[in-house]
């Protein structure tokens, strides 16, 4: 009986060894599927930003002495625009394959949620001169345990996307408050909003609006890399439109502040 029992308890565990195998290959095969899917969406919107910076580059060289200083400038606006494009989907890149692959683990540190935000409006505002961007923090300042790099991406592009789908004069709010123990983040702007029906849809990896006039450029992956980051910090993330005269969006990022031991 005892070896009938062992012999049991040895398949089992046979078993269970089989399946561990089984759920990595699965879980490989998952993670090479996105990655292939990544490159093949996202090649095109690789090759667009290169082929600008490659012509502009090159009638830079050919003609550079015979252009007045507007032209070259404006070629040379155009280079720097692009290079910042690419950098920006790369990095996007990069810090979704690193959301999903179960190897990468979070990188996770206690930080100033006003530290964050000021530094995230900073850049926002030198990519967007001359738009008013608003930043306040009712009560004290707060803390939370995130993913440095996530947090500051998840709110890059969050702003981004509030400021691309507005127009200048027209300011955004950046809001942060406590609500019990959670911290909460608001991005409001006062744009073009997004259509009802396809509000839940904006968080889905490649997932775009189809605007009438073809809109801006994008990649879909802005806001599926800030709902991966928030979920992954045990928060949550939500889209409100229109937010007033049928005009606007805001984005509410909720987060858990950092436990206080006493
Ligand atoms: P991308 O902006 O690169 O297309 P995102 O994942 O950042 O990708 O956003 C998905 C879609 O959600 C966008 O195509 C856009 O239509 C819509 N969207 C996101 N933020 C806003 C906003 N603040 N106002 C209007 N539409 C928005």
């Amino acid at each position: 009986y005892l070896l009938a029992l062992g012999r049991m308890v040895a398949l089992a565990l046979e078993r269970i060894d089989l399946a561990d195998d089984l759920a990595e290959v699965l879980a490989k095969a998952r993670a090479d599927a996105l990655r292939s899917s990544l490159l093949a969406s996202v090649s095109h919107d690789l090759r667009t930003p290169l082929t600008v910076i490659n012509t502009a580059a090159s009638t830079l060289l050919s003609f550079g002495g015979t252009f007045d200083a507007e032209t070259s400038r404006g070629l040379l606006t155009d280079i720097v625009e692009e290079a910042e494009r690419l950098n920006h989907l790369t990095t996007n890149l990069l810090q979704m394959t690193r959301l999903q692959s179960q190897d990468i683990g979070l990188r996770m540190a206690d930080l100033s949620v006003s530290e964050v935000v000021r530094r995230v409006v900073a850049h926002g505002g030198r990519l967007a001169p001359g738009r008013d961007i608003r930043f306040s923090l009712e009560g004290a300042d707060m803390t939370v345990r995130v993913d440095t790099t996530l947090f500051d991406l998840a709110l890059t592009n969050v702003l981004h996307n509030a400021l691309r789908y507005s127009q200048p004069p027209s300011s955004v709010d950046i809001a942060c408050r406590r609500d019990g123990d959670d911290c909460v983040i608001t991005i409001t702007d006062q744009g073009i909003g997004i259509p009802p029906a396809q509000i839940e849809r904006v968080f889905d990896r490649f997932y775009r609006v189809q605007r009438e006039d073809g809109g801006t450029r994008g990649s879909g992956l802005g806001l599926a890399i800030a709902k991966g980051f928030v979920e992954a910090s045990g928060g949550a993330i939500s889209a409100q439109s229109p937010v007033a005269d049928g005009h606007g969006t805001r984005m509410t990022i909720r987060l858990p502040l950092t436990a206080i031991e006493d």
